[in-house]
């Protein structure tokens, strides 16, 4: 079970692909470079790391207690990668 501002949830384990809604802001529209940068991730992991990649996997990170990439998410921390369930989760949260 995992811990989200307060609030208690279920996190499953899952060895596989699993499909995940986020919300993005695109950065510089009219760029020749835009980019997609997480709507409410720049608060919690800082806006570099907000940022989609473009040229590496997007890994999670643990911005709070600096545990080592290798290691997120870790039991008891809040560090990983967070996407809703639905479309409808998305809207909701
Ligand atoms: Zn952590």
């Amino acid at each position: 079970m995992g811990e989200i501002e307060g609030e208690l949830i279920t996190i499953p384990d899952v060895i596989g692909e699993v499909v995940g809604w986020r919300a993005w802001t695109v950065i510089a529209p009219h760029s020749p470079h835009p980019r997609l940068r997480s709507a409410v991730a720049a608060t919690t992991v800082g806006l570099e790391n907000a940022i989609w990649p473009t040229n590496r996997w997007m890994t999670a990170i643990c911005p709070r207690r600096g545990h080592m990439p290798a290691d997120v998410p870790t039991a008891g921390c809040s560090c990983g990668l967070y996407a809703a369930a639905s479309l409808d989760h998305l809207l909701a949260i």
